[in-house]
């Protein structure tokens, strides 16, 4: 696996890569890699095409201090993953080659309601991040596919809206969300929790899966309100609940037989915030 620091040294070498008539998949993360990433990495090969994977804490994401800080950062565990896997190519610039100009001046994304529901209610300013890294990030990779996680489902349709903005040629394909055996969405925020609040984790999926099978049977504030007080005796605090029209996220107070529905979940295990979603 080849790694690269520098936008000009990764271009010139898949440029290479392009002239030899390769498709070019590409893998965003900000490391801390677990088998949720290594699905995408999989589905990028199943794919046919030359894999890139970046690493990048993006600090312009991050609308806690705290959890910038205190993000995972295993980078030699990382690369060996990577390899191990089959990656062609590892990104990882630093801070500066990603914003050669601040990171305060940056172009403004018109990403409308998406921006503000949820987790953009939650964590004002994440999307604007999120696009604004992803877009830069397709600059220097100019990849024909980009492979993304249905666990972060609203950044899933922010990014088809970037990609609608910006007009580039770039196919996304969604994988499905890597789990625990327990139901836990893998996520980089998982090593942060003790052995304790592992252990009620899990929880989260048992929710959205109880949501699941409560469809047509049961009014959903009534499930809603259950799985609230289930979580909240466990110690576990509720950000969201929330239905939503699969395809174009309007909110719902039902469940509703006419419309793809998916339910999404945020909820705090102490100061760790979990997120995770199903389509019911
Ligand atoms: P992150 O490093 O958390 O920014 O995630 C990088 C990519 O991996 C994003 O497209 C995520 O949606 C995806 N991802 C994270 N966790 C999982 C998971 N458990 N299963 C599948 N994809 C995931």
């Amino acid at each position: 696996m080849l790694i690269f620091q520098k936008e000009a040294d990764l271009k010139r070498h898949l440029q290479m890569v392009r002239d030899d008539g390769k498709t070019l998949g590409f893998v965003p993360t900000m490391g801390a890699l677990h088998k949720g990433h290594l699905a995408l990495i999989d589905a990028t090969i199943t794919q046919g095409d030359y894999v890139i994977c970046s690493i990048f804490v993006n600090p312009v994401q991050f609308n806690d201090a705290s959890d910038l800080a205190y993000y995972p950062r295993p980078v030699e565990e990382d690369i060996a993953m990577l390899e191990q896997a089959g990656c062609d190519v590892l990104l990882m610039p630093s801070v500066e080659e990603v914003y050669p100009d601040g990171l305060k001046v940056g172009k403004y994304y018109d990403l409308g309601y998406l921006e503000t529901l949820l987790e953009g209610a939650s964590r004002p300013g994440h999307f604007q991040g999120v696009a604004r890294v992803v877009d830069r990030l397709l600059d220097m990779v100019q990849p024909d596919n980009m492979y993304i996680g249905q666990k972060d489902y609203q950044q899933c349709m922010v990014l088809k809206e970037l990609v609608k903005l910006t007009g580039r040629k770039v196919t996304l394909h969604i994988v499905a969300t890597t789990r625990e055996a327990d139901g836990l969405a893998m996520s980089s925020r998982n090593r942060r929790l003790t052995e304790s609040q592992r252990a009620i984790a899990g929880l989260v999926y048992q929710c959205l899966v109880s949501i699941q099978a409560k469809k047509g049977i049961q009014d959903f504030a009534i499930v809603e309100k259950e799985c609230r007080e289930l979580l909240e005796q466990k110690g576990l605090r509720v950000d969201y609940i929330q239905l939503a029209d699969a395809e174009d996220l309007t909110l719902l107070k039902q469940y509703d037989d006419h419309r793809k529905v998916v339910c999404l979940m945020a909820v705090f295990v102490g100061d760790i915030r979990l997120i995770d979603n199903l389509i019911l």
